[in-house]
């Protein structure tokens, strides 16, 4: 017999869930087709809209029905299902409650502003464009961290309450459980291991050429051959679509409707490829959510860094193997003959793999990509912590890149404007991606020891492992957390050894 308390609040819910497609939609819309001169205006549709997600939850029959069952008698009874989404919904009415409604809506408002500001200062590089109003959206974060600290406080860190700092909250929103010291260690080892290996990798790959990357390619045919490569992976195009935006991303409404985007350059050809593969990652994980939770508070990705982990394990550890790309090669060389009939497998998986230091977070390599997010990482802290300001940014961003990858930006639009992020205020994100190879890394070296991995790829048999991943991760959702999806599969804890030792066996 169905729970007549959780009776009571699926209406609420399913209100709640719509609210957030509508906004992810206008989000999507504003990214890809909307008019430069939109969202000035769009932004008044999306503080009324988020209004009405606010009200959707934070009311006090939802208020006192969760209180009915988080009685323990009474959340015994729920189903499996039912118990995670009660879960979720303690922590997301715990995080709305907290903020006053008007500042929630101003902030939904200001950063759907932002982000066509950011474009418009990235494009003239131009960072005292964008500076005002992420001085406003920083100023939010921090109060609305303020505003969660001490029940976060309560709930997660009872055992080591004098080592909280205001970082922790944002932090926990993304990663749950993850707290800035661990971060820290984290982030230590990477730097201690891999500071040497960046060195030698760098001057041994400064043999290998690379000028075909570069020639001249049709973007029409870029777009055909990578929207191919989707679908070879098992991108459906029932449940999905690719568009173009400035800055690839995935967006999922539910798991029928999953939208990537891509990036074209005339004279770089493995940039979009990597990008689709790294999309697809995404997108394969919220299509394969399950049907039964589907348009549910957990009917989405668990955690970003497990998300990270979904997209970086294929961009890298498949879509960089030589095995995957044994069946598919000859398809690139006859989409783009007069470019690469001279270019060998061979050559054209040293490219892909070549450690080069790069401006840019996004076109980074395996190995220097870490330090691209130590560098936001440290500066995120030093934010939440008053250290700095929003105007110190530029520069302290430019002595870190000297400091840890030794290049320097030309201009902001190649630096501290180079990420959309703090536009969409979201702070507290980035540590996910780090996060997201050290899960990958060991997620594949478990999966080498269980399946013919490289055979299934010379084979251009991808189902087996998208199958496993589905099994053992995306058909969850928000059910399990990073930790345990590991501990299930192989018995271990997140251990940043695992991405170590991958790439400095890789490199070495
Ligand atoms: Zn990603």
């Amino acid at each position: 017999m169905p729970n007549k308390y959780f009776e009571k609040l699926k209406p609420y819910l399913d209100k709640n869930s719509s609210f957030e497609t509508v906004l992810n939609l206008i989000d999507w819309d504003n990214e890809t087709l909307a008019p430069i001169e939109s969202s000035e205006y769009t932004s008044k549709t999306v503080g009324i809209i988020s209004d009405e997600y606010f009200k959707s939850i934070i009311n006090d029959e939802v208020k006192n029905t969760l209180k009915k069952l988080n009685n323990e008698k009474e959340f015994e009874k729920l189903t499996c299902i039912e118990k995670s989404i009660i879960k979720e919904l303690n922590k997301k009415y715990d995080e709305l409650e907290s903020i006053p409604k008007e500042e929630y809506v101003k902030f939904k408002e200001l950063t759907s502003k932002a982000v066509n500001i950011w474009t418009k200062a990235k494009e003239k590089s131009d960072f005292s464009i964008f500076a005002p109003i992420l001085k406003e959206i920083l100023e939010f974060n921090k109060k609305f961290a303020k505003y969660r600290l001490k029940s976060y406080t309560e709930k997660y860190r009872k055992d080591d309450k004098k080592d909280v700092v205001l970082y922790d909250v944002i932090l926990n929103d993304f990663e749950e459980g993850f707290t800035t010291k661990q971060l820290d260690e984290f982030f230590e080892k990477i730097k201690k291991e891999l500071i040497p290996v960046v060195k030698k990798a760098v001057k041994d790959s400064e043999k290998i050429d690379d000028k075909f990357n570069s020639l001249k390619y049709d973007i029409d045919k870029q777009e055909k051959f990578c929207n191919w490569l989707a679908g070879y992976l098992g991108f459906d195009f029932n449940k999905g679509v690719i568009a173009r935006s400035a800055h690839p991303f995935t967006t999922s409404l539910h798991n029928h409707d999953v939208r990537i985007t891509n990036h074209f350059y005339e004279n770089n050809l493995i940039s979009a490829i990597f990008s689709v593969i790294h999309e697809t990652g995404h997108a394969l994980y919220e299509m394969n959510i399950g049907n039964d939770i589907t348009q549910t508070i957990i009917g989405t990705g668990s955690s970003i860094g497990i998300h990270e982990s979904q997209s970086r394990f294929m961009e890298n550890q498949i879509g960089k193997s030589k095995t995957f790309w044994k069946p598919i090669y000859s398809k690139l060389q006859d989409t783009f003959k007069e470019q690469l009939q001279d270019v060998s497998l061979d050559d054209f998986i040293k490219v892909i793999n070549k450690s080069a230091v790069n401006i840019t977070r996004t076109e980074a390599d395996e190995l220097t990509y870490s330090f691209h997010i130590i560098i936001r990482y440290e500066l995120e802290k030093m934010l939440f912590s008053d250290e700095i300001t929003i105007e110190d940014l530029p520069k302290i961003w430019n002595k870190k890149y000297e400091e840890y990858l030794g290049i320097k930006p030309k201009n902001d639009g190649e630096g501290v404007l180079q990420d959309i992020h703090w536009a969409c205020g979201n702070f507290g994100y980035f540590p996910s991606y780090a996060l997201g190879n050290a899960i990958a890394a060991q997620i594949f070296s478990h999966m080498k020891s269980i399946m013919p991995i490289d055979e299934y790829l010379e084979n251009g048999n991808l189902t087996p492992i998208v199958e496993y991943l589905r099994e053992h991760i995306h058909k969850y959702g928000k059910m399990k957390k990073t930790n345990e999806f590991l501990e299930e599969m192989m018995n271990e804890k997140l251990d940043v050894k695992y991405y170590i030792d991958y790439l400095k066996e890789k490199y070495n």
